[in-house]
């Protein structure tokens, strides 16, 4: 029964990312949806969600009564969804007098130099983003009404039991680092503000984006290089990129396709697309190893295990081994013997700023989404005050319902984030600091992404035998730098 089930579940699963990927990787106009949840939708009957709701003891049915729910509730506002999405996709705004795409506006502020005319972008884009807020506001009741006729307190429990988030020792944890970080964060915000010619008083949140963006460390991060780099790495681990048949690297240059990288599992692990528009600069190497790191996963993800397995489950883990790949770029030892950059003290600063600006961010989204579930109506003045606190720049108000994700996605980051700390550590004790060039290293991550995302992080943690990190001592580790 539960086989019979899954293997529709999974069916679905591999059309609907199917779909993503091809108007993600702008191989498709347009993102349609809604025939594929129509065809479907026997899987999401509330009858069915309730008969799976009513007994989730074993793991295999918690995760698909987990996504099953999930997909019931997005079913429910699939038409909405589909309605603010296109709309944004198809938004253009006057600029220099051409008229630029929505998703054009983001890497123009990285990429704008004068602060005025960043702003003067940003407040474009706040202006498209409002335009479907309505809209949001509506899908969000939809999913709170739903989900209390569904028999949860809230929308934040029903994300939290069905996703074993651990919301509140998460909450207390953030808490603690923001409390604990503030002082070398508002400091070092400062400092590299200014370095930008941005004055703290005036400093918005797309600064930090032209910030980030590093275009002063280009030089250091060429296009060519990009695939080659990651090659390198991976065959360092003994893992060769051109002989992995089931992982296609698309890599063509599309009007439509997002400007970031991403992964899509459409089968795992018989049919993973690692997609990149490379333009070089350390952002891009940034988003590039994030999602090899995904990618690896889900291509050595065990074939007999379960989909629930395979593809469903805790999704911390493999955004914990994505993390683990992309802050190769925080190893200078990394740097060096891949990218040969000799010294890349400069550069690690601003990259540990930046996760530290990360973690500040995702905190506060974590405080900030357990109100906006709780109470939509002041919503907004909540999101310019916790985030504005959090982040010590001025937040659009505008942003506060585009800037969340469904399901607590954040708290799968922070966990995925505290899960990456430990993981490297269990590396680096087992394999020195330049355990990304082993073999042993490799093995070892292959042995850990077989088992899909059954286990969840701090059951893999304990499984490699290691205790993982006092508490009193994890911020420190996830923040990367001594301060007091
Ligand atoms: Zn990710």
């Amino acid at each position: 029964m539960i086989q019979d089930f899954e293997q529709q579940a999974e069916a679905f699963h591999q059309e609907l990312y199917r779909e993503y990927y091809l108007a993600e990787s702008g191989l498709k106009e347009q993102l349609s949806i809604t025939p594929i949840y129509e065809r479907y939708a026997h899987l999401f009957s509330e009858h069915q969600v309730r008969r799976l709701l009513e007994d989730t003891h074993d793991r295999q049915h918690k995760y698909l009564t987990e996504w099953v729910t999930l997909e019931y509730l997005e079913n429910l506002v699939k038409g909405l969804t589909e309605q603010v999405t296109n709309a944004i996709r198809s938004a253009t705004v006057e600029w220099d007098r051409q008229q630029v795409p929505y998703h054009n506006l983001r890497p123009m502020m990285s990429n704008e130099p004068d602060m005025a005319r960043r702003h003067q972008l940003d407040e474009l884009e706040r202006g498209i983003t409002a335009s479907a807020n309505a809209e949001r506001v509506e899908r969000l009741r939809r999913l709170h009404d739903k989900t209390k006729s569904l028999g949860f307190e809230g929308y934040a429990t029903l994300c939290d039991q069905l996703r074993g988030l651990r919301l509140e020792e998460l909450t207390q944890q953030m808490q603690n680092l923001l409390r604990a970080t503030r002082d070398v964060f508002l400091q070092l915000l400062a400092e590299h503000l200014q370095g930008l010619g941005v004055p703290i008083e005036d400093a918005a949140a797309c600064d930090t984006l032209a910030l980030f963006r590093g275009r002063k460390f280009d030089v250091l991060f060429h296009e060519k290089s990009m695939i080659p780099a990651l090659s390198r790495t991976l065959g360092g681990m003994g893992i060769d990129l051109a002989r992995q048949s089931n992982l296609e690297l698309d890599i063509e240059p599309r009007p439509l396709k997002t400007p970031r990288a991403f992964c899509a599992p459409i089968r795992v692990p018989e049919e993973v697309k690692l997609v990149t528009k490379p333009i070089g600069g350390p952002d891009d190497y940034a988003s590039l190893l994030h999602e090899a790191g995904h990618a690896q996963h889900f291509v050595h993800v065990d074939q007999d295990l379960p989909f629930s397995f395979r593809r469903l489950g805790d999704n911390s883990v493999t955004e914990g081994y994505a993390f683990l790949f992309q802050y190769l770029l925080l190893n200078p030892q990394w740097l060096r013997r891949i990218l040969g950059i000799e010294d890349s003290a400069e550069y690690i600063r601003l990259v540990r700023f930046r996760k530290l600006w990360l973690l500040r961010r995702y905190g506060s989204k974590l405080l900030y989404e357990q109100q906006l579930h709780n109470e939509l109506d002041e919503a907004q003045q909540q999101y310019v005050n916790i985030l504005g606190d959090g982040l010590g720049v001025a937040i659009g108000p505008e942003n506060y319902l585009a800037d969340t994700d469904d399901a607590f996605y954040c708290a799968q980051y922070l966990r995925a984030w505290i899960f990456e700390v430990q993981l490297r550590h269990f590396l680096e004790d087992q394999f020195g600091v330049e355990w990304f060039a082993t073999r042993e290293a490799g093995e070892c991550l292959i042995s850990l992404w077989r088992r899909g995302q059954e286990l969840r992080p701090e059951e893999l943690v304990k499984d490699m035998g290691y205790d993982g990190l006092e508490p009193e001592h994890l911020i420190q580790e996830l923040v990367g730098f001594t301060y007091d």
